[in-house]
């Protein structure tokens, strides 16, 4: 197997190929259904499908559903439509809430074996019992009741004769144990509300520390991958995976996690940004959901190729958001057709040009490949341009149009801008220009040159249309942050809307969630969910260009 360009999971996987410790590797994907998935979940998802894929193994989209609470089958939904979106396919798809029958009975055998004990200390209790990283902890006066008594205290904790909170099921390692993970940790806990799964059928549950290694050896999982916020837990997992006797042994392997500049990663956060209305949901297009980035336009492309690049590392880091787009203009930048659009239009009337005419100006659909061909673009004597290429008095190094000047009209003819009408508020509202029939495009005209080459859309033939420009919902530039309040932070400009105009001919059959690349605009997608029968309703993906270089 190549190693260059490799890194320290992948290292581990070769090495555990080579020395035969396994014949094939199983991984795991295990989000917990409360929430949409983010891109920091791609990073994970590439890595654990993209090794499975690469080393000929099995990968496992396994839904750690142990918290009745937060959990719902609309994420469930929406996180297989995910991972699929991005290109990844699972061998099997689990519930952990499937294994509660067998998490028990590991819980039962701990305490046949002296390893784990009910204990009716409080939650608060329990903190302060298990003491700091620089005092051990004390025991809990009911660490030393019986097997027998703990067999059946925790049989009727299951049967539902306690109250949340009232008892716990405890591992019985080491209160003075310098990881505090380790000082006896709860491993099960009550809670009487019915689960999205398994309906009323459990009033105990399994905590997560617990359950994942569960989890992962009943799946026989060979590599069992997390983010580095899991490392002091990993004595315990192996500890679990041991005492309870498993089979087979998966090994924790932790990474770190992603992080991004003027964006919130966690899902708890991204649902308060859902629940109190900041966003127009999960797919939002300002939200770093996969849903979100997938009706902004980003493609699955850019997406992984932005996970390949940032790579996988022990240190944490948080990456330049202006990466991810560098990677979608790569990928866009072949791929989608070039049109014009006018995002905030300024009438230009061509007053020598016959009135009633128009013809067909042929333009290419992609200037970096040929291979897109092109197509015929209705002109006449009344256009848009954009309000931002006149000046009625130009600054210095201006060189597009203003009273005197002359411009090439993307495609077509140059025109010189001779009047200016304006309304009763001294607001400029259409520019009058003469054109010269000499000067068309592909003519070989060469009299004389301008400067400037600008874009239109003919008013008489083109497409009114929204545009949603966007720019950072977070304003801080590292918003995870401990002691920092991102809804503190947030960017009440992340949503411009401009109303203009498209042309007809690159947007006739425009379905939802086409790309284009508006010249001189921008990547664009349309929306896929506010465009109608007559109403187009475009994302801005990205500016076309950016100062970032990765
Ligand atoms: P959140 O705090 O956003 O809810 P989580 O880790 O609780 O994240 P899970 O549903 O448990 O979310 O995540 C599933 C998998 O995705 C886990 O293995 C987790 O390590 C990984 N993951 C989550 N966030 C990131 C991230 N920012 N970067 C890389 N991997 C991540
Ligand atoms: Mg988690
Ligand atoms: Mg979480």
């Amino acid at each position: 197997f190549e190693r260059e360009n490799s890194n320290f999971i992948r290292n581990i996987v070769i090495d555990d190929l080579e020395n035969k410790k396994h014949d094939s590797i199983i991984t795991r994907f295990p989000p917990e259904p409360n929430g949409y998935l983010h891109i920091g979940h791609a990073k994970s998802i590439c890595l654990n499908f993209g090794l499975a894929r690469e080393f000929d193994g099995r990968v496992n989209l396994r839904f750690d559903d142990t918290n009745p609470v937060k959990e719902d089958v609309e994420y469930v939904e929406s996180i297989k439509n995910d991972v699929e979106w991005l290109g990844f396919g699972w061998d099997e798809l689990h519930f952990a809430s499937n294994y509660f029958e067998e998490m028990h009975d590991r819980a039962v055998l701990l305490i046949k074996k002296g390893l784990a004990y009910v204990d009716d200390l409080s939650a608060d209790e329990i903190r302060e019992y298990r003491g700091t990283l620089k005092e051990p902890g004390k025991e809990s006066p009911y660490r030393n009741r019986t097997i027998e008594e703990n067999l059946d205290l925790f049989k009727r904790m299951r049967a539902g004769e306690f109250k949340d909170g009232e008892k716990v099921l405890r591992a019985k390692i080491d209160m003075a144990s310098p990881n505090i993970n380790l000082r006896d940790p709860v491993i099960y806990r009550i809670s009487h509300s019915s689960h999205h799964n398994t309906g009323d059928k459990w009033c105990i549950y399994p905590m997560y520390a617990f359950a994942h290694p569960l989890e992962d050896a009943i799946e026989k999982i060979t590599h069992s991958i997390c983010t580095l916020e899991f490392e002091d837990q990993r004595p315990f997992y192996d500890w679990t995976v041991r005492e309870c006797e498993m089979e087979a042994i998966p090994r924790q392997i932790e990474f770190a996690r992603l992080n991004m500049t003027n964006t919130v990663m966690s899902k708890r956060k991204l649902k308060q940004l859902v629940d109190e209305g900041i966003t127009d949901g999960w797919d939002d297009p300002r939200m770093p959901t996969i849903s979100g980035l997938r009706r902004r336009g980003y493609t699955p492309e850019s997406i992984r190729n932005f996970c390949s690049e940032i790579g996988i590392s022990k240190a944490d880091s948080t990456v330049d958001s202006q990466m991810l787009d560098y990677f979608l203009r790569e990928d866009l930048q072949m791929k989608a057709p070039l049109a014009m659009a006018i995002i905030n239009p300024l009438k230009l009337v061509i007053t020598n040009y016959p009135e009633g005419e128009s013809e067909l100006i042929e333009i290419e659909n992609n200037a970096k490949n040929e291979e897109m061909g092109k197509r015929f673009v209705s002109f006449s004597r009344e256009l848009y341009v954009e309000r931002d290429d006149f000046m009625e008095v130009p600054v210095k190094k201006y060189f597009r149009l203003f009273p005197g000047n002359e411009v090439r009209l993307k495609g077509g003819y140059y025109v010189k801008c001779n009047d200016v009408i304006k309304d009763e508020n001294g607001e400029v509202i259409e520019i009058h220009c003469t054109y010269d029939p000499a000067t068309k495009s592909g003519s070989g005209f060469e009299g004389r040159k301008v400067k400037a080459t600008i874009h239109w859309v003919d008013a008489n033939n083109c497409k009114p249309a929204e545009f949603r420009l966007y720019e950072p919902l977070i304003l801080d530039d590292e918003p995870e942050n401990e002691g920092k309040h991102f809804l503190e932070q947030i960017n009440s400009n992340s949503l411009i809307v401009k109303t203009g105009f498209v042309e007809t001919s690159a947007t006739e059959n425009a379905k939802k969630n086409d790309k284009f690349q508006f010249i001189r605009n921008g990547f664009y997608c349309v929306d896929s969910k506010y465009t109608t029968e007559d109403n187009l309703v475009f994302n801005r993906i990205v500016p076309l260009k950016s100062s970032f270089k990765p």
